[in-house]
């Protein structure tokens, strides 16, 4: 009986086209391991496994495994750049407006009804992004406090 195995880091840049690189492995499993991190949290991860790296290499690994769809990207309009490990699922994210955390949440409830246009306008379209603004609970304690 053979065990089921995940694919290694280094399998799956591989499996997208990938060179392996010790900076794109570090790369990806420090944006896996986070919670939709910024570029400067990703730099630092990616320091810390495997040693000094410049910030425009990390630009250009996150470039190259975005572009692979290994990760996704994610710009909340007034709000640096995170970029997260879960892809491909369609979900949404909530952002508070006072301390900035993300939280992800699933697609809204049947076949992503998001994906339905009231009129597309003759576009193929393929993704829907909703960010849902608000306070997190956090924030909206302190403010009625
Ligand atoms: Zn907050
Ligand atoms: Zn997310």
């Amino acid at each position: 009986m053979t065990t089921p195995r995940t694919p290694t880091t280094a399998e799956e840049l591989r499996g997208v086209g990938l060179r392996v690189t010790a900076a794109r492995v570090a790369l990806l499993e420090t944006v896996r391991s986070g919670d939709h991190l910024g570029v400067e949290a990703i730099a630092s991860g990616v320091r810390d496994r495997v040693g000094h790296i410049s910030l425009q290499a990390v630009y250009e690994a996150l470039h190259a495994l975005t572009a692979a769809g290994l990760i996704r990207r994610l710009e909340p309009p007034g709000s640096p750049a995170r970029f997260e490990g879960r892809v491909g699922d369609n979900h949404h994210h909530l952002v508070c407006r006072t301390c900035g955390v993300v939280v992800d949440v699933d697609c809204a409830v049947g076949h992503a009804p998001c994906l339905t246009a009231s009129d597309d306008r003759g576009f193929a379209i393929d993704e829907a992004e909703v960010i849902y603004w608000g306070l997190c609970p956090a924030c909206s304690t302190s403010r009625s406090s």
